[in-house]
């Protein structure tokens, strides 16, 4: 396969020149072999919005997505640059969360079925399934104001895990105001609920460790059992990126006439849109954290009950979003908005974002797999900060589309699987088996030595799955 324009620069690296309305270069990171036409046009027209900044970058598990994407990072200048819905995604703060349990881990081996059971039992899953907690209109507006603090503050969890999850799970800049009654109204009983398909918790087994002293730092070592949580900000996210993706189609026509493809929909960054928007991704980013926070307080109750055993937070990490940060271009800072959609945030030691823990190693990294093969955990680098805007790969990255995979596998195939693996599966809907079957999924080991070649995040361990929970 060849795909017309696009010329290697290194090993793993491929850059698209500049054609036609791109402001600037493409670049890919990536094994050629894995790279998909269509997502290679999608990197070509982000490159074309206004006031993009050096490249629009493609990590190695790059594949289509809405307008923008999943594995993309655009950093677009503060002043004249844009912001775009479809750079983030419709699930707002999708992230992942691992989790490490103190105590012995043949006991939870033992116990796993018990431990699937209970959590499937008590944090709700599948599409649009809403939770018991119900909260006041007035805490609803400060838990998305105020994302993990404002949940810490009601009893989900402790000071301490605040360190450990990305920008403390608090994103100022927020204002509920710019959130539609209809984003509130699905938004409000689904906080404490997993989703579906893609979303899952799973139980692991760290059985390989690759730096023994930044593991030790981030709090795991060789043998420990870690749990992951992927999940985001449900159907409140989803709403939120609904209106505005609306809102800009109905108010700035004008300055999206030439857009190459409708779904890059955006505003000017600065401009009324731009900042009602994000105000209310924000507010998103903010839920999805707390939605996070308070699973982990339902893991914790499920194993404290199960195994009678603790369960420290690792790290969180947002993988779709927009940030504002500062990078040196050209020899002088400054301001750009980054959009990592299916990309996750990678700062290296002494970035100034870091808490204490993390100032010497850097911030752990969490890249998952598939419910039938291995998650990893690595750290962020300078190099990355150089190269990528502070960002590497998110997870493996779809192979097949929901459909192909449908249409491909069967659910009896994909359980004998899993159970040849000795892997525990507790799942909401059959379709969500097939459409997440580990042969949907891109080689997760491939993306991990990718980035860890080209230096845009370092392996610290990989994790091997024990039982799963899918939505
Ligand atoms: P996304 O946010 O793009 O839906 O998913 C992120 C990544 O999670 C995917 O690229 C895939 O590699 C990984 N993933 C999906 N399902 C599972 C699962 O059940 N277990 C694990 N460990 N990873 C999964
Ligand atoms: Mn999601
Ligand atoms: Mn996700």
């Amino acid at each position: 396969m060849s795909i017309p324009g696009v010329e290697k620069e290194g090993k793993y690296i491929y850059r698209i020149k500049k054609t036609g309305n791109m402001r600037v270069d493409a670049i890919v990171l990536a094994d050629y072999e894995t790279i998909d036409e269509e997502a290679i046009e999608q990197l070509k027209n982000v490159a074309t919005l206004p006031g993009i900044v050096k490249a629009a970058y493609a990590m190695p598990d790059i594949h289509w997505g809405y307008g923008f994407p999943i594995g993309g990072v655009a950093a677009f200048d503060l002043e004249d640059g844009i912001i775009s819905p479809g750079g983030v995604g419709f699930d707002i703060n999708c992230g992942v969360r691992m989790l490490v349990v103190d105590g012995n881990s043949d006991i939870v081996k033992k116990n796993l079925e018990s431990l699937i059971k209970r959590i499937y039992e008590s944090v709700p899953v599948g599409v649009g399934e809403t939770s018991d907690l119900r909260f006041s209109k007035n805490d609803f507006k400060k838990i998305v104001e105020q994302g993990v603090r404002k949940v810490i503050e009601m009893g989900y969890g402790t000071e301490e895990d605040l360190l450990r999850i990305e920008d403390r799970g608090t994103l100022e800049d927020c204002d509920f105001s710019d959130v539609s009654e209809e984003a509130y109204e699905r938004g409000k009983d689904e906080l404490g609920t997993l989703g579906a398909g893609n979303h899952f918790i799973e139980i692991q087994l760290v059985e390989e460790v690759y730096d023994e002293e930044i593991a030790s730092v981030f709090g795991i070592k060789k043998g420990d059992i870690t749990i992951l949580i992927h999940t985001g900000s449900r159907g409140f996210g989803h709403q939120i990126a609904t209106d505005y993706i609306k809102y800009m189609r109905d108010n700035l026509k004008d300055h999206n006439k030439n857009l190459p493809d409708k779904q890059l929909i955006n505003a000017p960054f600065k401009s009324e849109w731009g900042q009602a928007y994000y105000s209310a991704m924000n507010c998103a980013a903010n839920y999805a954290f707390a939605n996070r926070q308070i699973i982990t307080h339902m893991i914790r109750k499920a194993f404290k009950s199960v195994v009678g055993m603790n369960v420290r937070l690792v790290y969180d990490v947002a993988h779709n979003i927009a940030k504002v940060e500062e990078y040196e271009i050209d020899g002088r800072k400054r301001k750009v908005i980054v959009h990592r959609k299916g990309a996750t945030r990678a700062f290296g030691p002494g970035n100034p974002a870091l808490p204490e823990v993390f100032k010497k190693t850097g911030q752990p990294v969490i890249i998952p797999g598939s419910m039938g093969t291995a998650s990893y955990i690595l750290v962020g680098t300078k190099k990355a900060e150089e190269i990528t805007f502070g960002s590497t790969a998110h997870g493996a990255g779809r192979a097949l589309g929901r459909r192909e995979a449908t249409r491909e596998l069967s659910v009896n195939h994909v359980l004998k699987e899993l159970e040849s693996k000795g892997i525990k599966i507790m799942a909401k809907s059959k379709k969500g088996i097939v459409e997440e079957a580990p042969e949907a999924y891109k080689n997760v080991d491939k993306v991990v030595q990718i980035v860890d070649e080209i230096g845009i995040s370092l392996k610290i361990a990989k994790c091997t799955p024990l039982g799963v929970v899918k939505g």
